[in-house]
């Protein structure tokens, strides 16, 4: 059964899903405004590694929702500076299709399935439940209005016996807290949930006891509202870098009325060379300079998600090397020709790395320990069932392990005849035939007590 680390009781705890076998799961997703960064892309493969662990280790369904914030300051002083002269909710929505499929298209790259996603709500198509949630939370004097903006009131919240600050041990400093787009506030801690309209900024009608507020919602309350929309109001897990957990979750916790999903899952930072990657640090990275970004799906695994993870080019080589080895030793079975290789593993020691790989992944993702146990296996076991296991580890972590690729006729017929060579002893003919295996086709062989197995040669 699988244990994780919940951010809300700060310890672990067996999960055990609301409503039997199905897992309602809301991860919260990129502004889309530019590439996303590799820092992100570590909560992203962490949540996706957690939904692959509820399915195949778990055998849960998994409803996964991931939004995509589609309106916020970012975009509207990008498209200000960039498309001055386009109508203003024109020129966002552009931006967000572009790097919604920028978006998509990195995650997938890193090995995240789009089909593993239900779904990708966008806030601006949901600003009906955000406004629905505003109104409700206004009934209840919970928030209040403040020169067209309608804030979020923790005095009042407070008052109403709830507690502020589940996930975090709130002692801050009001003026670290005063954000200068929001001073009408009344409290410190107050935060929008409707911002007015500033000048020609993209708006939407806010209709509010007969009177309008243009504007548009606040970042909190597009988490909330499309996570009770689509999960109910209590749903089972919610994910995100440890960099939402305040005040990101804690404001959608209150927005919520206190509570919102049993388990809070939050991965630490990944840190470049030694520092925080943050876009004033100019370290941002993204997958475009990556040859092979399941190479850094790997490096992210090999740090357990509730450790720093420190990211440098040496650290994505020694990944890629790792990756590019475990994959030579995979295709040795996948390439082998049938009765070539045993179906069964009478040593064990499959079935052996099969439980250690799961218990490891079951104790709150240690996916370190998960990798590690392939070392039991790793050139030294070769059978069909070992390969059946392969596949499974692959269907979890998803670097591309087992390559399905089959080899080609002239392929086979001409690691026949290395081997026939090499039974003849007929060496210089067998290098000659080795050295245009690798040179012509890319493919490397080794003599094993199976015959010749064979691998790619992989940059
Ligand atoms: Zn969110």
């Amino acid at each position: 059964m699988l244990s994780l680390y919940n951010s809300l009781t700060k310890s672990k705890k067996m999960f055990k899903p609301i409503n039997g076998s199905k897992v309602s799961m809301y991860t919260c997703g990129p502004t889309v405004y530019d590439h996303v960064h590799i820092g992100n892309l570590r909560s992203f493969i962490t949540a996706d590694l957690l939904q692959r662990v509820l399915r195949s280790v778990e055998g849960y369904d998994v409803d996964w929702i991931l939004n995509i914030t589609d309106v916020d300051d970012k975009m509207i002083s990008k498209i200000k500076k960039n498309n001055p002269d386009e109508e203003p909710m024109q020129a966002l929505g552009k931006m967000a299709d572009t790097y919604t499929d920028m978006f998509i298209s990195d995650i997938e790259s890193v090995g995240i399935r789009r089909a593993d996603i239900k779904k990708l709500p966008r806030a601006t198509d949901h600003i009906n439940s955000m406004q629905e949630l505003i109104k409700r939370l206004l009934r209840e004097k919970i928030a209040y209005i403040s020169e067209g903006s309608v804030y979020f009131s923790l005095d009042a919240y407070k008052k109403t016996g709830k507690e502020y600050g589940v996930l975090v041990n709130l002692d801050y400093d009001p003026q670290q807290r005063v954000v200068d787009d929001q001073d009408q506030k009344n409290g410190v801690g107050d935060f929008a949930l409707w911002k007015a309209r500033k000048d020609d900024e993209p708006s939407w009608d806010f209709i509010w006891i007969d009177k309008n507020y243009p504007g548009r919602p606040g970042w909190h309350i597009e988490c909330s509202a499309m996570s009770t929309e689509y999960l109910g109001n209590i749903f089972d897990i919610h994910t995100g870098g440890i960099d939402l957990k305040f005040p990101h979750h804690e404001n959608e916790i209150a927005q919520c009325g206190g509570q919102q999903a049993k388990f809070f899952i939050h991965n630490e930072f990944l840190n470049v060379e030694g520092e925080k990657m943050s876009k004033s640090l100019g370290n941002v990275t993204t997958l475009n300079d990556m040859s092979d970004p399941l190479a850094f799906r790997l490096q992210v695994l090999q740090a357990h998600y509730r450790s720093h993870m420190d990211f440098s080019v040496d650290s994505l080589y020694a990944a890629k090397e790792r990756l590019n080895n475990l994959r030579s030793y995979a295709d040795s079975m996948t390439l082998a020709w049938p009765g070539q290789i045993p179906e069964q593993d009478n040593s064990g020691l499959t079935k052996k790395f099969l439980s250690e790989f799961e218990e490891a992944l079951s104790d709150d993702l240690n996916t370190p320990a998960a990798l590690a146990s392939l070392n039991i296996l790793e050139g030294k076991v070769y059978s069909q069932e070992t390969l059946a296991a392969l596949k499974v580890v692959e269907g979890i972590l998803g670097i591309g392990l087992v390559d399905n690729r089959d080899l080609t006729s002239e392929e086979r017929a001409l690691i026949t005849d290395y081997d026939n060579t090499r039974e003849l002893k007929e060496y210089v003919k067998s290098d000659k035939i080795r050295k245009e295996l690798i040179d012509k086709y890319s493919l490397s062989v080794s003599d094993t007590q199976f015959g010749p197995l064979v691998s790619r040669v992989r940059d």
